[in-house]
């Protein structure tokens, strides 16, 4: 396996940041990853998977081996009348795997659309939008143990998926490398429209009964309405998660804040950060090289050439005033390495 020595990670991120790997490696198939595996060499020195770096900012050269998984593939695995089972290559671009599944009239990634990066990626951060999550449609996970090589499937449940979260970022972290991720998509109408840019979407449209793929169009319509296209703009998408309250924070909160965001998810409640951004006067605002974008505070971008530093230096400055105004903890959602 050919591995490369003093890589820029400019165009392997989706921020943009010119940081160098020591030592970078592309797994094209399940045996390059096992020869890699067999090889010893991430039980020698720190590695990083790296799948599309859309949500990872680099604070500084990584002296250790990225490894990048490239393998492709889509394939149905099991139909019946009511769904297909259908696995993807972890290095499959996932927004593909979302419209090429939602374009054959399958429901389940049609929300999904759009989000950057690569299947292998999904389980790890059970990437969500618009209502739904990845954690919604996964039936299984195919990794790799780092520590023995062995391979494992990992059930829905074993991935103990939470909100941007699962087994693999906690007891599992650094342990496993997904080389493939199967999905139990449904050939039955079971759609999530009530978020509320969505529902009128859909309304204007005069769509009542919709495919997937009209959902799928609205969604990206929105995305391109609130979200830096990252072929454009670097960014992280969201850089921080919506912080999650419970009903009596949520009371003593909205004695102050009469119009604060905030949606129910289970028996809490989800503050919407980008609001509790924007209240502390950040939207728009810019330190150094790095913006808070102007139409969605969540999101952090490169002004042209920014690093990793400046990106952290910001949202640090942006977890402070939300803490010190509302009493409330931003957690990042990207990974800083
Ligand atoms: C413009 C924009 C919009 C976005 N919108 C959304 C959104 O709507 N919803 C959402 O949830 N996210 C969103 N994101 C964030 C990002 O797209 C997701 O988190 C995505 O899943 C990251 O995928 P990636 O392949 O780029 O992963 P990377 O950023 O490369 O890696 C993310 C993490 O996964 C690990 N990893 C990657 N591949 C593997 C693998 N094969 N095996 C083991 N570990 C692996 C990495 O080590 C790292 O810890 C957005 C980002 C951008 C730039």
């Amino acid at each position: 396996m050919d591995i490369k020595e003093n890589i820029s990670l400019k165009a392997y991120n989706t921020f943009g940041i010119d940081v160098c790997a020591s030592k970078y490696a592309e797994v094209s198939s399940e045996e390059d990853l096992q020869h890699l595996l067999a090889d010893g060499i991430l039980k020698e020195c720190p590695f990083v998977i790296l799948g599309g770096g859309s949500n990872i900012v680099f604070v500084k050269d990584f002296d250790g081996i990225v490894v990048h998984p490239t393998n492709k593939g889509i394939n149905i695995i099991s139909e019946n009348d009511n769904e297909a089972v259908v696995e993807a290559a972890a290095g499959e671009t996932w927004s593909n795997l979302a419209w090429t599944m939602t374009r054959q009239g399958y429901y389940g990634l049609e929300n999904l659309v759009e989000i950057p990066g690569c299947v292998g990626a999904a389980p790890i951060q059970n990437v969500g939008a618009y209502g739904r999550e990845a954690k919604d449609v996964i039936k299984y996970v195919v990794a790799y143990e780092i520590a023995t090589g062995t391979k494992k499937t990992f059930t829905n449940k074993e991935c103990r998926f939470g909100y941007r979260n699962s087994i693999f970022k906690n007891e599992l972290k650094d342990q496993y490398i997904v080389i493939a991720v199967g999905f139990a998509l449904s050939k039955t109408m079971e759609v999530t429209t009530n978020y509320s840019a969505l529902t009128s979407m859909l309304c204007d449209r005069n769509i009542t009964s919709p495919t997937p793929l009209q959902i799928a169009e609205c969604i990206a319509d929105i995305r391109r309405q609130k979200l830096p296209d990252p072929k454009e703009i670097g960014s992280a998408g969201s850089f921080f998660k919506n912080p999650i309250v419970t009903h009596s924070q949520l009371e003593i909160l909205k004695a102050t804040y009469p119009n604060i965001v905030c949606y129910p998810s289970g028996e809490h409640y989800k503050l919407a950060a980008g609001w509790l951004i924007e209240q502390c006067g950040w939207k728009g605002r810019s330190l150094g090289k790095v913006g808070v974008y102007d139409k969605q505070a969540l999101v952090l971008f490169n002004k042209g050439g920014c690093t990793g530093t400046e990106v952290v230096n910001i949202a640090n400055a942006i977890v402070a005033d939300v803490e010190s105004k509302f009493g409330v903890q931003l957690e990042k959602e990207a990974i800083i390495i």
